[in-house]
């Protein structure tokens, strides 16, 4: 299948590298293997592949500081892949530009089906309706896959993108927690509800001035979320 997407595992434990690259070409992946962080960035750059794999703890640095040059070089997805459970270090991978986080140790189902629905979700994005939105100052552009606050691009990460692209197809309706699991990140994330908190916590971050009481993407208590774009 020369047309398959291609994977970069970026992972310095040996045998989970070969135990994730197996899997991965057992599902018709290209995969290419990389042990530190640099070897990745220069993978990045001169094979493209269409997502990438990060462990964190690599043997020259902190992943997570990767996860910038990688979003620089290339619009591919990338999972996190960490021992560090925290939400706080789930919320700075996200921040950073990375699309979903796996904590160590996961499954090889749980590893596919995720794979699976970040390449499908990926997808979807770009070949997503033209459609713009307005509220307040900002200006969502679907096809574009940009938002902009006046005339500043406000930099969303991949899946803070299509959270609010889903919360913008609902337009100012209540968007329950399962159907925002299942319109941004698939049907195998339907028990995940601290995904969409996370999620949000770091959107609110970048577009509220007041992330505790938020003007445009609201809470309704027990129900789910909103976007409102009637807020001043
Ligand atoms: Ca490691």
């Amino acid at each position: 299948m020369t047309n398959a997407p291609t994977i970069l595992v970026v992972e310095d434990d040996r045998n989970l590298n070969r135990v994730l690259s197996m899997a991965l070409k057992a599902d018709g992946y290209h995969t290419i293997d990389a042990g530190t962080g640099q070897r990745a960035i220069e993978e990045v750059r001169t094979r493209n592949p269409e997502l990438v794999l990060l462990d964190l703890g690599l043997p020259d640095g902190d992943g997570l500081a990767l996860v910038p040059t990688i979003r620089a070089n290339s619009s591919a997805p990338i999972i996190v892949v960490s021992g560090r459970q925290a939400d706080t270090e789930k919320v700075k991978a996200l921040d950073a530009g990375a699309d979903d986080y796996m904590t160590k140790p996961f499954s090889v189902p749980e590893l596919r089906a995720r794979v699976r629905a970040t390449l499908r979700n990926h997808a979807r994005v770009v070949d997503g309706p033209a459609t713009i939105v307005v509220f307040g100052p900002y200006t969502f552009n679907f096809e574009a896959r940009c938002l902009l606050r006046g005339t500043d691009r406000v930099h969303l990460s991949p899946t803070e993108f299509r959270l609010l692209a889903t919360l913008a197809r609902h337009l100012d309706r209540v968007v329950a927690a399962e159907v925002l699991l299942k319109e941004t990140w698939g049907s195998a994330y339907q028990r995940k509800d601290d995904y969409v908190r996370v999620y949000m916590h770091s959107l609110r971050r970048k577009l509220e001035s007041d992330p505790a009481h938020p003007k445009y993407l609201l809470t309704e208590s027990g129900l789910g979320y909103r976007l409102d774009i009637a807020a001043a």
